[in-house]
C-alpha cells in the first residue's frame, strides 16, 4: 500500500478490495498487448511468402525469355532460327539429326517441316494445283561442292550472289524447300510467281507454316533476289503473324522478335525495381507501425502501472 498512488487514500475499503481484485485482472489487460505482436507476425509472414513467390515467378519468367532468345539466335533445330550471310549455321557443318522423305524423288526435310510440306502439297492438289519439291535438304558437303562449281564457272563474286556460301544456306537446316509446278514450268525462275501454282503458293504457304523466304524487292535485306519457289518452314504462328502484320522478311521478323524480347526484359527489370521499391516502402511502413504500436503499448503499460490499484469505475472515470 505504500507504493499506491495518493489518490487511493480517499477511496473506501471496498474500493481497495476491488482494486486488489483489479490488480489480478490487470496482467490480463496488459497481456492484451501481446496479440498486437502476434498480429504483426501474422501480417509479416504472408507478405514475406508472397514476396518469395513473386521473386520465384520473376526468375522463372526471365529464364524462359533467355532460353527463347538463345533459341532464336543459334539453335539450328528451332523453326525460328535465322540463317543468312551474316548469320551462318552454328556449327557451320551442322546436320539435322532426323530427316524424312518429303516426296518420292529423294528430297528430305526435318520431320515437322516434311509433314507440313506434305500437307501443303495435298492442299494444292485439292485446289487443282499440282506442286512438286525440286530440292529440300542439302548437306554442308553438297553446298561446298555447289559453291565451288559456281565459283569455278562464274567467279566467287557472282557465285555468292546465286548460291549461298557453305554454312549459310537454309537448305542445310532441313527447314527449306524449293517448290515448283509439277509441269516443271518456270522451275526455279521468278516467272513462277505469275503461274497459278506460284500464286497459290504465295497465298497459302502461311496456312501450312511456310513463308516465301526471299520476296520481291527485298534483296538488300535478305541478300537474295526474288525466289517465289524457296519456302522456309517457320511454323504457322510466325508465318501467319508475318502475313497479318505485313512483315516482308524473316530478317525483319527476327529483329522484331529480339526487340520485343529485349523490351520484355527491360519491362521485367523495371517491374523488379518497382517491386523492390514497394518492398522497401512496406518495410519502412512496418517499422513505423511497430514503433507506433510500441509507443502505444508503453503508454498503456505506464497507465496500467499508475492505476494498478484503482477500481474499474475510478479508472474509467479518470480516463474520461
Ligand atoms: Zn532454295
Amino acid at each position: 500500500m505504500m507504493t499506491s498512488p495518493h489518490t487511493l487514500r480517499s477511496l473506501p475499503a471496498l474500493a481497495t478490495t476491488l482494486a486488489l481484485a483489479a490488480a489480478f485482472l490487470l496482467p490480463a489487460t496488459t497481456a492484451q498487448a501481446s496479440p498486437v505482436g502476434d498480429l504483426q507476425s501474422t501480417q509479416a509472414s504472408p507478405s514475406a511468402a508472397a514476396t518469395d513467390e513473386a521473386t520465384h515467378e520473376k526468375k522463372s519468367k526471365a529464364s524462359t525469355a533467355e532460353r527463347d532468345y538463345a533459341a532464336y539466335s543459334t539453335d539450328a533445330t528451332s523453326p525460328l532460327v535465322l540463317v543468312n550471310e551474316h548469320h551462318p549455321l552454328q556449327p557451320r557443318d551442322y546436320a539435322p539429326k532426323d530427316l524424312v522423305a518429303v516426296s518420292g524423288n529423294g528430297t528430305e526435310m526435318v520431320p515437322r517441316a516434311a509433314q507440313a510440306m506434305k500437307k501443303l502439297i495435298a492442299g494444292g492438289a485439292r485446289d487443282g494445283q499440282r506442286l512438286m519439291v525440286v530440292s529440300a535438304y542439302r548437306s554442308y558437303a553438297h553446298q561446298v561442292n555447289l559453291f565451288q562449281r559456281y565459283t569455278r564457272k562464274y567467279g566467287e563474286d557472282y557465285a555468292s550472289r546465286i548460291s549461298a556460301r557453305p554454312g549459310t544456306s537454309e537448305h542445310q537446316l532441313g527447314l527449306s524447300a524449293d517448290l515448283g509446278a509439277a509441269s516443271g514450268q518456270c522451275s526455279l525462275k521468278a516467272c513462277l510467281a505469275d503461274l497459278p501454282s506460284g500464286k497459290w503458293i504465295a497465298a497459302h504457304a502461311a496456312d501450312y507454316g511456310f513463308i516465301v523466304r526471299y520476296p520481291k524487292d527485298q534483296q538488300e535485306t535478305t541478300g537474295y533476289a526474288f525466289e517465289p519457289w524457296h519456302l522456309r518452314y517457320v511454323g504457322t504462328k510466325a508465318a501467319r503473324q508475318m502475313e497479318q502484320d505485313g512483315v516482308a522478311t524473316f530478317e525483319q521478323y527476327s529483329d522484331d522478335l529480339v526487340t520485343a524480347r529485349k523490351k520484355q526484359k527491360t519491362k521485367t527489370s523495371e517491374k523488379e525495381a518497382q517491386a523492390s521499391r514497394q518492398e522497401a516502402e512496406a518495410e519502412r511502413q512496418a517499422t513505423q507501425d511497430k514503433a507506433a504500436r510500441d509507443a502505444e503499448w508503453e503508454r498503456q503499460e505506464r497507465r496500467a502501472e499508475e492505476t494498478r490499484w484503482w477500481p474499474d469505475w475510478a479508472r474509467n472515470a479518470f480516463s474520461q
